[in-house]
């Protein structure tokens, strides 16, 4: 990766839809930052999402990004919680070159009862699944979700599934304008690598530096995530900058659906003609919504 300090950069950076990758020089820890924009809010508004579910939606959005932009692959990353609160299910997924789609499904009497105190998504599971473009591979990871903690359960996944431990904050809010922003900030503490020279840092030591940068990350506030006036590279300086920060090439991320009406006529052709007729509305039409984007594709029974 080059190093892109700001001295040397040559033109301005966008700070909003992009994923910041950075180290903490002088320990083991990297780290992403994301900002979501414009992305978040088109997926939002392509939904009409009750506040709670739509804010717990952009902060999963925002948690999917900062980990399946992480991971070196070439396909799609995607997440998926299926629990026992009024947000039943919500999933999320990123394309390694940073498209960003996600939708959920919820019991609006539930929301209600969540909005009083109640369990917005309770307990339940978060999956992930990571489906290479090219070949078979498709890996799955499952954890618990406890107690509403989205953060928890990535962070329990990332211990588990990548023996990384993981440190995550993340926050969604509407903006002055009334659009969405969202913010995610993780730390992931990486095995030590040997045969680099040099003293060997002790146990103690990247305890002691895991700690601190934990500690520090604490002191962010939902605000300094989100706020679009405040450069990423200025948040991180100002969180971490006795522990040296090296920031790396920005990645744009983007709201994209791979919805297509060909897709779609693929899996009606594969369906049994019974069930298509039964399908279909007036006029044999049939009807169908995509879930992420809310576009919705028209067919004749005829033509498929
Ligand atoms: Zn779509």
């Amino acid at each position: 990766m080059n190093d892109v300090n700001e001295k040397k950069l040559a033109k301005p950076l966008v700070w909003i839809d992009a994923v910041l990758p950075f180290q903490l020089e002088g320990s083991a820890l990297r780290g992403r930052f994301v900002r979501l924009g414009a992305s978040v809010d088109t997926i939002l508004r392509q939904h009409d999402y009750p506040l709670p579910v739509a804010q717990v939606l952009a902060e999963m959005t925002a948690l999917a990004a900062a980990l399946g932009t992480a991971m070196k692959f070439d396909g799609v990353f995607t997440i998926q919680t299926k629990t026992d609160g009024a947000v039943r299910m919500m999933v999320a997924d990123v394309t390694s070159d940073g498209a960003l789609r996600a939708y959920a499904q919820f019991d609006p009497e539930g929301i209600e009862e969540a909005k009083a105190g109640g369990s917005l998504l309770g307990r339940g599971h978060l999956v992930m699944t990571l489906d290479q473009k090219l070949g078979e591979e498709r890996y799955q990871g499952v954890v618990q979700v406890e107690n509403d903690n989205l953060t928890k359960a990535f962070q329990l996944y990332c211990k588990q599934s990548e023996q990384i431990p993981t440190g995550l904050i993340v926050a969604a809010h509407r903006g002055e304008d009334n659009a969405w922003l969202a913010g995610c900030l993780m730390i992931q503490r990486m095995p030590r690598e040997g045969g680099q020279g040099g003293m060997p840092a002790t146990d103690t030591a990247i305890e002691d530096d895991w700690l601190r940068a934990m500690a520090l990350m604490q002191t962010c506030t939902p605000r300094e995530l989100t706020d679009p006036s405040l450069p990423a590279p200025d948040l991180l300086f100002r969180l971490f900058h006795e522990e040296g920060v090296r920031v790396y090439e920005p990645v744009a991320l983007r709201h994209e659906c791979r919805c297509s009406r060909d897709k779609i006529a693929g899996v009606l052709a594969g369906m049994p003609p019974e069930e298509l007729k039964a399908m279909a509305q007036d006029e044999g039409h049939i009807a169908v919504t995509c879930q992420f984007c809310s576009k919705t594709y028209r067919f004749d029974v005829d033509e498929l």
